[in-house]
């Protein structure tokens, strides 16, 4: 039996279920937002009394938030190992952390076609890899493209969000630098999963979201090297991204500040950087330890039921986050995540995941369920999903269900 490796919230929540009575909730949608960590819980009702706007005032609540904002920032900075030319610019999420990024970047950026949305949409001159059957062989497109004509940066994601493959990112950024590009690592699905030491994998700007690690919503991260956040158009113009304003002239401030106009999110960047420390203060091959050996058994589980298929990218590929993707023969994957849930309490997720190009490529253009694992699954969660799988494909879905939720006729 595995247990959970730290406590989450909402671990012990109870949820109706269709056929009457509840259950324990089953969270299998860590990759879409992962529950609070109860040291995140902590330190926002520590942080709440003291709500006041950062860098703006002298007053008590006003110098706790400012200071607990720009500690924040140094936690984060340590948690990713940052360089000393490197900057924290906090943001609301991923996305717009790439968004500000592209605003900043001077030339054509690489990018490989099984991106997340996120990491596809934002770049304006975007020259797009097609990814191949194996890790190498796409490295290898990766290198040839970016030898072929100077590129400004190479935009790769850490782990994919759809089958949770891991790329080699050190020998990707050696690639970049070879070639005169920086690279951009998406580190949504990844940070939450994986130690990341920026100058120990020559990784020279990382995005990640706060609600994918263990925080709430609204505070995400764009940390890279200051020359050309220095350089570009303030992201958003207003109050808090200035020197000197005259009517005539405007002097901005360098990062982070020019990036972060307006009010901060203090609470929000204070629970994402608790999330840091609580995360940098546990055993980082414990946490692998424990989400490849749920990963194990939910993959092999998988694997022995008729009409399951697990999606992969690459052939060659050993490495992946707790994220796994599938299909079930015969029902539409909206069917069976209202089932999971409606049944058994189990909440997956089902759709095409932001990326779109993804799942055509992988012949799943309709789209499949994701089960994504966290610190708090256990083999007991993994042990539910497998069995309530198992009775849909033998016995198809209760009666029950299909009268209530309309979905099927039995
Ligand atoms: N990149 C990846 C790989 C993701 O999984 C996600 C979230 N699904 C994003 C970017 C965007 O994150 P956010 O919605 O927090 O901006």
């Amino acid at each position: 039996c595995i247990a959970p490796f730290a406590t989450v919230s909402g671990c012990d929540v109870q949820v109706p279920l269709v056929q009457g009575g509840t259950c324990t909730y089953a969270n299998f949608d860590y990759a879409a937002s992962a529950p609070a960590l109860s040291a995140v819980t902590d330190r926002i009702t520590e942080l709440l009394p003291f709500y006041a706007s950062v860098h703006r005032g002298a007053g008590y609540a006003s110098r706790i938030s400012t200071t607990a904002y720009e500690d924040a920032r140094s936690s984060v900075s340590r948690f990713v190992g940052a360089a000393d030319d490197q900057v924290v610019v906090f943001t609301r999420n991923t996305t717009d952390s790439l968004n500000l990024l592209a605003s900043a970047v001077p030339g054509d950026v690489v990018v490989l076609d099984i991106e997340h949305h996120a990491n596809l949409l934002p770049w304006k001159n975007s020259r797009i890899v097609e990814a191949a059957d194996t890790v190498s062989e796409t490295v290898w497109r990766l290198a040839v493209e970016l030898q072929r004509a100077p590129a400004a940066l190479l935009a790769v994601t850490g782990a994919s969000n759809v089958t949770g493959e891991v790329l080699p990112i050190a020998e990707l950024a050696e690639l970049a630098h070879a070639s005169g590009a920086r690279i951009l690592v998406d580190g949504a699905q990844l940070v939450p999963h994986r130690r990341v030491d920026l100058v120990e994998l020559g990784v020279d700007y990382l995005a990640f979201s706060g609600h994918k690690l263990y925080a709430p919503f609204g505070a995400g991260v764009l940390v890279g090297r200051r020359d050309w956040l220095d350089a570009a158009e303030p992201y958003l113009a207003g109050g808090g991204a200035v020197r000197e304003v005259r009517l005539d002239h405007t002097e901005w401030s360098c990062a982070p500040a020019r990036h972060e106009a307006g009010t901060p999110n203090v609470l929000g960047v204070a629970a994402l950087a608790a999330a840091c420390d609580a995360l940098a203060g546990f055993d980082a091959d414990a946490v692998i330890r424990h989400e490849e050996a749920l990963c194990a058994l939910l993959v092999d589980g998988l694997q022995t039921i008729d009409g399951v298929e697990v999606l992969r990218l690459w052939n060659d590929s050993a490495d992946s986050v707790g994220i796994v993707t599938f299909t079930v023969d015969g029902y539409e994957p909206g069917h069976v995540a209202s089932y999971l849930s409606a049944e058994y309490g189990i909440g997956v997720r089902d759709g095409r995941f932001c990326a779109h190009p993804l799942l055509a490529r992988v012949g799943r253009a309709g789209g499949a369920v994701r089960a994504s694992l966290g610190l708090g699954s256990s083999s007991d969660d993994v042990e539910r999903l497998l069995g309530a799988l198992r009775l849909l494909v033998e016995n198809g879905p209760t009666w029950v269900h299909a009268k209530t939720a309309g979905v099927w006729n039995p």
